[in-house]
């Protein structure tokens, strides 16, 4: 009991506490505890915000014996994903989070899904990795080319999620409605994979780093395919939005499984934040990355080809955020 082995009863121990001084609830808000939103657990957003983690907390235990201290303790939950993440940085909910490069624009922008919603006070911090927007079918289904997908069980994922909307932008695009497929899921990145393999959907579409485990489980696991985006439609979209850009990913080298090149749209996977964070935490955060960017490549091979001079201005839309900024210029990359 806590009582008996502290000798105190509680009320005792709070008031100790509270003479010894307890940290300033203002400068304790100031964001001392973060909070990144990452994506589903087989996804690389869920390893980026872990690995920004451990380089914040690594700084964290530099500074303490260098007398150089920012006491921050940094959490990186598995969410929903993209626009889940900027939902709940507006909301005050999350400090960070990590954001595919067309919806970092279209809340900041206030445009497609985020008409109305605009969100001016959203922050770009840094780029990561590019993401494919990927459709794989399931082996069996007869899915060649988009156009079969009428008449199937497709999913077109969580909401919320990055490509939830990037695949409705592209339905919109194509004037494909839900009623054309027998049947449109809402699995999570993590779970659609299984569903495919288990024959329950027969297409699924996955905004994610190459390479990724649950990509391979579906192609190297059960023979499941990537479908070709690179129609004259998509050619418009890459063409007319600079957040997108075509991305090959070539048979056999990432997925032993992979029969032909791939070739498909993609977006950016982006770090995010609002002007609501203070400077100083964006600007540990920042710190803490870059001063490890070696060891934080290590962490995922979507990380390999990862250069800050990139990783500064790549997908970014949304302005930099001032703490971000102040490390940039000390380097002398802006
Ligand atoms: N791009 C996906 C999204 O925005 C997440 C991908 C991942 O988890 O790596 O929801």
């Amino acid at each position: 009991m806590l009582k008996r082995t502290l000798g105190l009863s509680l009320p005792v121990v709070l008031a100790v506490a509270f003479f010894l001084g307890l940290p300033n609830p203002d400068v304790a808000a100031k964001n001392r505890f973060i909070s990144i939103g990452t994506g589903g657990p087989t996804g690389v957003y869920f390893v980026v915000g872990n690995a920004v983690c451990r380089m914040v907390h690594r700084e964290a235990a530099e500074g303490r014996k260098k007398g150089r201290k920012h006491g921050m303790r940094c959490s990186a939950p598995s969410t929903g994903g993209s626009n889940y993440n900027i939902g709940q940085i507006k909301e005050g909910e999350l400090q960070f989070g990590v954001a595919q490069s067309d919806w970092q624009h279209h809340a900041y922008n206030g445009t497609s899904k985020w008409k109305g919603k605009q969100y001016s006070k959203l922050r770009a911090v840094f780029s990561v990795h590019p993401e494919p927007f990927q459709l794989i079918a399931r082996k069996g289904s007869g899915i060649k080319s988009w156009s079969d997908l009428k008449g199937k069980v497709v999913n077109i994922g969580n909401p919320g999620s990055g490509q939830r909307g990037t695949m409705e932008v592209l339905m919109k695009k194509k004037g494909t409605k839900v009623s054309d497929f027998k049947q449109a899921t809402e699995l999570t990145s993590s779970e659609q994979v299984g569903a495919l393999c288990d024959g329950k959907v027969d297409a699924i579409a996955y905004t994610v780093g190459v390479p990724n485990g649950a990509i391979g489980q579906a192609i190297d696991g059960c023979g499941a395919h990537f479908v070709n985006l690179n129609s004259s439609v998509e050619k418009g979209m890459v063409k007319a939005n600079p957040y997108y850009a075509f991305a090959n990913i070539p048979a056999g080298v990432f997925y032993k499984g992979q029969k032909s090149d791939a070739t498909t749209f993609g977006v950016m996977a982006t770090f995010v934040s609002s002007s609501d964070v203070d400077s100083k935490t964006v600007y540990e955060l920042v710190r803490a990355v870059f001063e490890n960017l070696d060891s934080f490549k290590k962490l995922h091979p979507a990380f390999k080809k990862l250069d800050p001079k990139q990783m500064i201005k790549n997908g970014l839309s949304a302005p930099l955020h001032d703490g971000a900024v102040k490390y940039y210029k000390e380097k002398g990359w802006m």
